[in-house]
């Protein structure tokens, strides 16, 4: 399941059900020809322009009262080069789709979020990154990407051709153009082994500096309310692969992270009362287990429960002190908290407006179930992360705007420089670009 687009009412509606919008028109151009068609009618009449990926988004990134291109006719892979080891893939291509046909080709993106129901631009458009101690998010693993601009100029660039352009639009907001191609770096699909042990708050956060530097791909989950982490190692393996069972499999992604945990979430949202009570029973409930798989599978997992989130990067050397103030918060706090607390890390990258630009970085991401009221949570921990010279992820819930942001990011007045050439008249704007980029 994805966003929702109502004919009958005219609504769209993000994944979380948080974000609404009616927009005048909707487009699913088939080839880069008859997007640049939807451009110009779009102008001509006065419409902005939105391109939507999957609407995975929490923020209102995607959303739009003018024309809403849909990514449906643009998707499949374009090119598969072994000598350069790339792939080129049309950009709304589900993630899912990429993964798959990856790797029948024998070829693996190096790195993935958690999970691959988003499209490839609407992806890389906010910065999705899974956890990585060298590889980063999966717009840093991009090589060049193709752009309609809201002249209808259909522009390349990489690192050699509109290298200003490249390190802007890689994570470019929906904000420069339409994204309609993008080239990765691939290499040979390779298998890790996966390594799940529940560990405790304080030996995760005193051990936090050497686990990530032994692990290729660490993360976990700090359950609120409880002194119980779930932790998660990933490595590259020789093999063989050894996935998870098909029972347990199914008992350990299935019933217990999914079907029961909505069942814990519905009560706990009914009788927040609970909450404690039941953390300490569900963090206990996923058992350490062991299994080898290629990297997608061991990368991803279905998330079947609706949360909404908000998810702060700062300095990796920062992580442990952000997190621990979070934890003294909740405890002095009233306020119960269902879903587990992640964490995850990323390298130092090159692109402008990458939540690791530049610094080396931690992601420390809360969520509660949809439904439940977010905001004194969400202000709260808002407060603690820009206390650590947090930067916000792009499609996920936060209240900075651009005189924070700008402070934020050192490269702020380089993406905002190739905005003013590419979209002088702001064909693309939105409320959330005027806010978090300025008019
Ligand atoms: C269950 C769940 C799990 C998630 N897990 C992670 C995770 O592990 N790591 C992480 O970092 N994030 C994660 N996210 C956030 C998600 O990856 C991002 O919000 C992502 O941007 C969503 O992609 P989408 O295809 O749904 O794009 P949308 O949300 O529809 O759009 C996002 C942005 O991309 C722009 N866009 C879309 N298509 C184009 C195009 N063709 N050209 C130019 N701009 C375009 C839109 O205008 C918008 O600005 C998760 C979200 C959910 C709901």
């Amino acid at each position: 399941m994805t966003d929702t687009y109502a004919r009958t009412t005219g609504t769209w509606r993000n994944w979380a059900g948080n974000v609404t919008a009616r927009p005048a028109r909707v487009a699913s151009p088939a080839s880069v020809d008859e997007l640049a068609g939807v451009l110009r009618r779009a102008s001509e009449d006065g419409l902005k322009v939105k391109p939507v990926g999957t609407g995975h988004s929490f923020t209102a990134t995607a959303a739009t009262d003018g024309v809403l291109i849909r990514p449906d006719l643009l998707t499949g892979i374009r090119d598969v080069d072994r000598t350069a080891m790339t792939v080129t893939v049309e950009a709304g291509t589900p993630l899912k789709r990429l993964n798959a046909a990856l790797a029948r080709e024998g070829l693996s993106l190096t790195n993935m979020g958690d999970i691959m129901e988003q499209t490839v631009a609407g992806a890389i458009s906010t910065g999705t990154h899974g956890t990585g101690r060298d590889s980063a998010s999966v717009a840093a693993q991009i090589l060049a990407l193709e752009l309609v601009a809201a002249d209808g100029t259909v522009l390349r660039c990489s690192a050699d051709e509109h290298p200003d352009v490249f390190a802007a639009a890689r994570i470019g907001l929906g904000a420069l153009g339409v994204v309609t191609a993008v080239t990765f770096a691939v290499e040979p699909v390779f298998l890790l082994t996966a390594r799940e042990e529940p560990m405790t708050f304080d030996r995760v956060t005193a051990d936090f500096d050497r686990l990530v530097a032994e692990n290729e791909h660490f993360e976990f989950y700090w359950f609120p309310h409880t002194g119980n982490c779930n932790t998660k190692r990933n490595n590259r393996s020789a093999g063989p692969a050894a996935p998870p069972g098909r029972v347990s499999g199914w008992i350990e992604d299935e019933l217990l992270s999914n079907g029961l945990f909505q069942v814990a979430c519905s009560v706990g949202r009914a009788v927040p009362g609970a909450i404690p009570s039941i953390a300490r029973i569900s963090s206990r409930a996923l058992s350490a287990r062991t299994y080898t798989d290629i990297p997608y599978k061991v990368f991803t997992s279905p998330r079947r429960v609706r949360f909404v989130e908000m998810e702060y990067a700062v300095p990796r050397e920062a992580a442990v002190d952000a997190l621990r103030e979070l934890k003294a918060m909740v405890e002095r706090s009233p306020l119960r908290i269902s879903f587990p607390v992640e964490v995850r890390t990323a390298p130092a990258d090159d692109i402008a407006l990458s939540t690791a630009s530049g610094r080396e970085s931690a992601y420390i991401a809360v969520h509660l179930y949809r439904g439940t009221p977010h905001q004194a949570y969400f202000t709260a921990v808002e407060r603690i992360m820009t206390g650590y010279d947090g930067r916000p992820h792009w499609g996920k819930i936060h209240t900075r705007d651009s005189g924070y942001l700008a402070g934020a990011y050192p490269r702020f007045g380089e993406f905002t420089a190739v905005r003013d050439r590419l979209d002088p008249d702001r064909l693309f704007a939105n409320d959330y670009l005027r806010r978090v980029l300025g008019d």
